[in-house]
Formats: C-alpha cells, structure tokens, sequence
C-alpha cells in the first residue's frame, strides 16, 4: 500500500519541521477538534444510529459528551504538563539542576475498535495532539457510518501531514502495521493486541493496547441491594453489553441472591423499559457474526430474565443466567453482549481463588458496605482498575488513568494519563560550570573514600 507509505513520510516530514510542538498550536488543534464534534453532533448520533442503533441520549453521553469532557481538561491543563519539569538532584550531583522534558514522540498510529466508534479513536487523538504529536486513526470496519464520518472531519479540519484517517480492516491495518511508528495505541480484543504487539516489537515501537476481558462484579451480602442492582443494571446493558469495562458476569453472596436478582430485573425494566423492542431506541449487536455468537449463550445454566431476540434487527434483550459454573461456554470468554451470567458463593476466600485462576481482568467491581470486605478484595485480586459500589464510573474521571494489567493491556490513559502515554519523558541535568567536584575524578587523592560518603 503506497499511499501509507507516502502518508507516513510526509508527516515524518512536517513532524520534523516543529510545528506540532509549540503549545499554541497544539492549543488550537484541540479547539478546532472540539468544533468539529461540537457543529456535528446531529450528523454523528445520526452515524451512530445507523451502525449500532444507539439512543441520541447514549451517544452523547457516551461519545460526544464525554469527548468534550475531555478536551476541555486538557485545555485547561496543557500548558502546565507541557512545560519541563524542574526536579530534585542528590547530592551527589552537587551544583546540578535536574529536569524532565516531555517530548512528542513524532508520527504516532491509533488502531480503534467498533464499540465506541468515535469515542475511543477521538479520546487518544486528544492525547496524541496534547502531546504535540502528528497521527493516523484507523477506526473499525464494523461501523462504518462512523468511520466514513470521522474520516470526513478530520480531512476537512486537519492537513493530512498533521492527522489523516486511513479506513479499512485487517488489511490495513496490517499495512500500517508494516510501517515504522513511534508509537502504537491500540483499543481492542486481547488477540488482535498480541498481533499488535508482535507487530510492533519488528521495529521496537513503545506500545499501548487498551483490552477487555471477563470483569467480575460481586454483590456481597451485606451491599445496598437496591443501589448495586440499579447500578449492575446500567453498567452491564448500556451500549447492549458492548462496553469494554461492563460487569462481565456477577458473583453474588449465595444469601442475598433471590433478593438481589428480583431487584435487578426491577432495575432493567426501569431503565430500559419492560419491552426494549417496542421501544425501539436498544442497541444492537454490531454484526450477525457477533449476534449468533452471542445467542449460542443463551442455552447456558436457566434462563431467569429475557432472552427474547431479533435476528433482523441484531437486537438481543437484557437477558440473565442463573445456575452457570465455570465449565458453561459463557463463562470461557468475556461475552460482550447483554447477556449476564451468575454465579454465586458463600465463602469470599474461595470467590476470590475462583477469579485468580483466570486472566487478570480489566476492570472490577465490588459492592459492600464493609470497608474491610473492600479493602480484602483491593488487596487480593490484581486488575486494571474499577469501583467500589458502582459500575463503569471510574472511567469517566480524568484523574483515574485508566487502562488494564497482565492480560487487559498494558498502559493507561485519559486525563493527564493521555498526555503522559504520548510524551517520552527526556531527563537533563544541567551542570554548574563554577567548579567542577574533584573526587568524581578517580586520580583525585582519597577519592573512593570521599566519594563513598556521598553514594552509599
Ligand atoms: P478487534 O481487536 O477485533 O479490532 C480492533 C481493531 O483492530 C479494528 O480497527 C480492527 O480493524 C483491527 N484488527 C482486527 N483484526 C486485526 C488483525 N488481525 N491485525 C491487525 N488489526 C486488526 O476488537 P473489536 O472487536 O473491534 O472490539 C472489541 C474488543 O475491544 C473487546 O475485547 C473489548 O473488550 C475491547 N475493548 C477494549 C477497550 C479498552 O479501552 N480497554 C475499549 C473498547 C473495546
């Protein structure tokens, strides 16, 4: 593929020239970015709709809102991350002064996935420009109405040397892939992270790859029941289950599951009305692919609430499983539908083993009024990040870097995080040239004994 190749070297060129790096330029491209979702956000809930079926209210809550969100915290805070740093000297680098340069890293590539179409090719390109970087965005095939959009904007509001948009699927990707970036910022599947990073490894690139996974969310018996089911309820269906960070499945306190699960179905029907087809505004499952995949599940464990399904529409309801156990298929992979498996247990001890044995997840959720039953589980369980008595919350705050660990991904970001993934950290020290210590000199006398009074 050529034209990546020309692509490339010409923002190789214009990266070198310097322009991205003054904080006044990187300043006004983050304006124009918030222009452009601001004068289009009719045009990108109307792309969203027709890819995913999402509601007018989920896509600015979910895509555009939060996007604004965003860059108006950089905005506020850019030219204070932007400038070097002045840092502490030890003694032993007497009449020194230490700094941190944060520095673009230059021509940088962000791989999306279908989910949030716009949202998460636009949240790392904030980051990307913060940092003072130039960028290529290759949003997902599976959206097209998004992507065709996305492609639009930015072509209209950036010189193609600065941010371009190369659509595509795996074949472009796989040919951006074969380039040489400065870095990679990936959101997506754990196995199309291993390529990635396989990928990247060819050329030494530093890399963020942004996963998914099975993300526990457990009910404890003492929790405010009423609160955690309303809460699982629209940390699970929003989006039809299509979020990275949804409860994946719940572990329930074997005491409290009658109760909670009546509560829960009270709280799907509350917030997503008793008949989501009726209604008309539930969104669907991105491709058939997907819907079958997502349907084979459902003759797991009992069918305790939903289940009902359109084929023609890619429209699965909330659906919940009781009575499943590890061996269940739903249980092998993170599901990514609006489908919630539970489990349950009795002793906390044995739950906790149970989600040690798998992938370490990327995000998690407990729901207890015991400070000491959250703190127990904080320390036992690694994994990316998550909440305590709430769902899904903490990656909306721009000061919880959010990312995975082990299998969820490597790296973090939103937030000052954002800048940071984008910026390599140059170290200087600044030496004084008023004298010059002798014992660093090992021909000074009695150097070793001095100098060991000073390193030690
Ligand atoms: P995916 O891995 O299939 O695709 C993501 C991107 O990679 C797409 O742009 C796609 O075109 C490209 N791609 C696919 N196969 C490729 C290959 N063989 N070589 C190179 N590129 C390839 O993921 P998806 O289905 O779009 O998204 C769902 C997954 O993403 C879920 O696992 C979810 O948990 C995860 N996700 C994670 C986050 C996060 O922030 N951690 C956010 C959203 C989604």
């Amino acid at each position: 593929m050529d034209h990546i190749q020309e692509l490339k070297r010409k923002q190789q060129d214009y990266f070198s020239q310097g322009a991205t790096k003054s904080v006044q330029f990187r300043m006004k491209a983050l304006k124009t970015l918030k222009h452009l979702i601001i004068s289009n956000e009719k045009a990108l809930m109307s792309a969203l709709k027709e890819d995913l079926n999402k509601s007018n209210f989920d896509a600015y809550v979910t895509e555009i809102g939060i996007l604004l969100e965003e860059i108006r915290f950089t905005m506020k805070h850019l030219k204070k991350w932007a400038q070097p740093r002045r840092i502490k000297s030890s003694l032993a680098q007497f009449g020194s002064k230490s700094y941190i340069y944060p520095e673009p890293y230059g021509v940088v590539l962000i791989i999306a996935p279908w989910n949030y179409p716009f949202q998460l090719a636009i949240a790392p390109l904030i980051g990307a420009i913060a940092a003072g970087n130039c960028a290529i965005l290759k949003p997902s095939e599976l959206t097209p109405q998004t992507s065709k959009l996305l492609g639009k904007l930015i072509s209209d509001s950036f010189p193609k040397e600065y941010i371009s948009v190369i659509q595509g699927g795996v074949e472009a990707s796989q040919a951006l892939l074969r380039e040489k970036f400065d870095y990679i910022f990936f959101t997506g599947s754990v196995p199309v992270g291993k390529i990635i990073m396989e990928a990247a490894a060819k050329h030494l690139t530093p890399v963020t790859l942004e996963l998914g996974g099975k993300s526990p969310c457990i009910v404890h018996k003492d929790s405010n029941l009423k609160i955690a089911a309303k809460r699982i309820a629209w940390g699970k269906f929003m989006n039809a289950g299509q979020t990275c960070v949804a409860p994946d499945y719940l572990y329930v306190h074997e005491k409290v599951k009658e109760e909670f699960l009546s509560l829960l179905i009270n709280a799907i029907d509350d917030i997503f009305g008793e008949n989501i087809f009726e209604r008309g505004e539930y969104t669907r499952i991105v491709s058939p692919r997907h819907f079958n995949r997502l349907i084979s599940f459902l003759s797991d464990g009992k069918l305790s609430y939903g289940g009902q399904y359109d084929q023609r529409l890619l429209t699965i309801e909330p659906t919940i499983l009781e009575d499943i156990n590890w061996e269940d298929e739903v249980m092998k992979d993170e599901i990514f539908g609006p489908i919630l498996p539970i489990l349950t247990y009795s002793d906390v001890n044995n739950m906790i083993k149970e989600i040690n044995q798998r992938p370490k997840p990327l995000a998690l959720y407990v729901f207890s009024e015991s400070d000491e039953i959250q703190q127990f589980i904080l320390d036992k369980i690694s994994f990316g990040g998550g909440c305590i008595n709430d769902t899904v919350y903490h990656l909306s705050s721009p000061y919880l870097p959010f990312g995975g660990v082990g299998e969820s991904g490597i790296g973090a970001y939103h937030g000052k995080g954002s800048f940071d993934v984008f910026s390599h950290e140059k170290s200087i020290l600044k030496q004084t040239t008023l004298f010059d210590l002798p014992y660093r000199y090992p021909n000074t006398k009695d150097a070793l004994k001095k100098i060991k009074r000073l390193i030690r």
